[in-house]
């Protein structure tokens, strides 16, 4: 049996197998191309085609694609095999640079949000060097980005990539600033956590509502939830850990550094964290570990559920995206340093990053809103729908010294020159662990907290960059200006935090008076995605993407009309899927079994007219009611769908949704459930909560 390490990334065409496969020239080209980001050499790109291609063959592909990651949905994927036909009865194996560089791809099944319309029909794919190709199932993948002819960005890859560049540019004429004039790269790094729940698949299967939408649109609870705390880091069941180390194997062929694993709060949740690594390659490797999530789960008789909130009344699932900024020399600039200057500097970040989540509070929001992420963000579930920021109380103390002027009196600090007192270094145990911020500094990166668990990472990477290049692009016009550099970094500072320091909060997230009080402060509270969608296109967002680059105005317009489009398919599948589950499973159930009820009623009344029937009746009279209540709130619901498909634009019809439809729906479910608790097991054609949740 081959060890864990011969077996770590042993699928994947990564810098180790690069130089030892290409000849030192095509290396050495090849990885001048990925740092720089600048386009392939044709004659490069032959020779780097034809060594992946052997060696892909030798780890037994016989195909090869193009992976790229459309704007809905999570990714895409087609195969062409490497044969090429020699004479009448033969062929060759080959792959040249061409099709390694470019991929021809209909676009006009993917969502393009008039992109489209407006331009091609046809997109292309471009391979994204930076990205490590990989073998799986037989096939080589290799990550694109995916385009339309006229140069818009039809995937989220594109604008990732452009983000990083961003962030980079601008943060190195900070760097310059201090003296720095080695570094020639800054990175983003990404470590996503990722949760999710798990089901036996036969269970599953007798679920319409999981099968069709990913989430229960019914079910009372069960007598057990997580009010125990017994399942948080309780021990794995068996079944359950046969599939974790098959689901790491199979992500360590594929050099997914996956590291931690363990039960979640609720039953039958867990979590999977892998170790952090450049944004890009996090976004691809969250991906793929979703999918073999769902892959591995099969094999095992379980189904993966990615949903935000399977199960009503227990924790939902999410996905909490640590972020840092490095060097390409590999100093994180989120640690606080050991010197006077490198203090400075760490400050300079913090407030850069204040200013960035502060002034695109909208585009935060925006990133991780999708109708699965609705049933937890602003709906009693950590964290709310409004954005903060997590700094623990040791930064709290050193920012409320800077801001008000005077001498800040901590533990281990002392004071520099310029009035700014220095900051320790931080471990990230001292940090406080606030788990209800949506955004919190834990020792040397920023954990961004409100990711959906079925979300691509690639928008809310893309925002933070993007928004964080923005302050440090102002920043840097300040500074280059400025004739004394200490003085103005000194006052840069002091006028941030005194800025943007209604941003920062430290309390409970989800408690009211927290609302009452971001409210007074003039922070957003979008509390749907409805809400938040409406503010992608103001013009300050527009012009922060056009100003680095990221998106065009055009390429955020149909971002958002997108988003509106899938949120109302969304509901649209939810309220369908329900009006099926009433009209043809539900209510005949409780006919049946009030039918039954009656009968034997009857019969007994007949034998002895004087037993007592309270209980045959009561039963009949409580189920007659809610099902006759059920009937109307499903004309109800009926009705609703009916104008909302009248309706053509997309952005009312998830207003329609949101306001009309999600409402009619809440209250079909709540009589629904109550007549689960009333009817006879045998006779409910749903396996229960209980049943779902324990059953592994
Ligand atoms: P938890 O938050 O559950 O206690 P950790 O804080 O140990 O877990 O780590 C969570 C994730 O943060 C891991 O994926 C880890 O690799 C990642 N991480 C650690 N340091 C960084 C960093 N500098 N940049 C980005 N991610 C990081
Ligand atoms: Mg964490």
């Amino acid at each position: 049996m081959q060890s864990i390490p011969e077996i770590f990334g042993s699928m994947v065409f990564n810098d180790e197998i690069m130089r030892e496969r290409l000849p030192k020239e095509v290396y050495k080209s090849l990885t001048k191309t990925i740092a720089t980001g600048r386009t392939i050499d044709a004659s490069v790109a032959d020779v780097v085609a034809n060594a992946m291609k052997d060696w892909a063959i030798e780890k037994g592909a016989t195909h090869y694609t193009h992976w790229f990651q459309p704007l809905t949905g999570v990714t895409a994927e087609k195969h062409d095999s490497f044969i090429s036909p020699v004479g009448n009865c033969k062929i060759v194996m080959e792959f040249s640079g061409k099709e390694l560089i470019k991929g021809e791809s209909d676009a006009s099944s993917f969502p393009s949000g008039g992109l489209r319309a407006t331009f091609e029909a046809r997109g292309y794919t471009a391979w994204d060097p930076a990205s490590y190709a990989f073998v799986k199932d037989g096939t080589l993948y290799i990550p694109t980005a995916f385009c339309s002819y006229t140069g818009e960005a039809l995937d989220t890859k594109t604008p990732l990539l452009r983000s990083m560049d961003a962030i980079s540019t601008e943060g190195l004429r900070i760097l310059r600033l201090f003296g720095d004039t080695t570094t020639k790269r800054l990175t983003t790094t990404v470590g996503a956590e990722q949760e999710y729940f798990m089901i036996d698949k036969e269970m599953y299967n007798k679920r319409k509502d999981l099968i069709y939408t990913g989430r229960t649109l019914f079910g009372a609870p069960a007598p057990k939830g997580q009010e125990l705390e017994d399942h948080y880091f309780g021990p794995l069941k068996s079944r359950i850990s046969a599939f974790m180390a098959d689901l790491d194997h199979s992500l360590w062929t594929l050099g997914i550094n996956s590291k931690t694993k363990h039960n979640e709060a609720a039953p039958a949740q867990h979590e999977l964290a892998p170790i952090y690594s450049t944004t890009n390659i996090a976004v691809d490797q969250n991906l793929l570990i979703m999918e073999y999530m769902k892959k591995t789960a099969e094999k095992h008789g379980l189904v993966c559920l990615l949903h935000e909130k399977p199960y009503a009344g227990v924790n939902g699932s999410g996905k909490h995206n640590n972020w840092s900024l490095n060097t390409d020399g590999g100093k994180n600039l989120l640690d606080a340093g050991k010197t006077p200057a490198e203090n400075v500097k760490f400050l300079l970040m913090l407030a850069a990053i204040l200013k960035a989540v502060d002034d695109y509070q909208d585009l935060m929001r925006i990133s991780v809103a999708f109708a699965g992420n609705d049933h937890r963000l602003g709906a009693n579930e950590a964290p709310p729908a409004i954005v903060s920021v997590f700094l623990g109380e040791e930064l709290d103390s050193i920012i409320e010294s800077i801001v008000n002027g005077d001498t800040y009196q901590g533990k281990k600090a002392g004071i520099m020159d310029l009035g700014i007192p220095s900051v320790p270094t931080f471990r990230k145990d001292t940090t406080d662990r606030n788990r209800t911020s949506p955004f919190a500094f834990t020792g040397n990166k920023f954990e961004f907290r409100m990711l959906g668990s079925s979300q691509n990472i690639a928008m809310p990477n893309i925002v933070l960059n993007t928004a964080v290049a923005e302050s440090f692009r102002q920043f840097a016009d300040i500074l280059e200006a400025a004739e004394d550099f200490d003085a103005a970094v000194a006052k840069l500072i002091k006028d941030t935090f005194a800025e943007h320091r209604r941003i920062v909060f430290d309390g409970n997230g989800y408690s009211e008076e927290w609302e009452k009080e971001a409210q007074r402060r003039g922070l957003l509270n979008l509390k749907t995605s409805v809400d938040a969608y409406k503010c992608y296109n103001l013009p300050k967002n527009i012009e922060l993407f056009k100003r680095h680059g990221v998106m065009s105005e055009i390429e955020v317009n149909s971002r958002k009309d997108i988003l509106f489009e899938n949120y109302a398919k969304i509901i649209n599948i939810e309220a369908l899927t329900m009006i099926e589950m009433v009209s043809r499973d539900i209510i005949p159930a409780v006919n049946a079994y009030v039918g039954e009820v009656a009968s034997s009623l009857a019969a007994k009344v007949a034998v002895l007219p004087e037993a007592c029937s309270d209980v045959e009746r009561d039963i009949i009279t409580r189920l007659s009611e809610l099902n006759s209540a059920a009937y109307k709130k499903l004309a109800e619901l009926k009705a609703a769908e009916a104008d909302v498909t009248a309706e053509s634009d997309y952005e009312k019809k998830s207003e329609m949704y949101c306001d009309t439809v999600i409402p009619i729906m809440n209250a079909l479910r709540a009589i629904v459930d109550q007549m689960e608790t009333l009817t006879s097991t045998e006779y409910w054609p749903l396996p229960s909560y209980g049943e779902m949740m324990f059953s592994i």
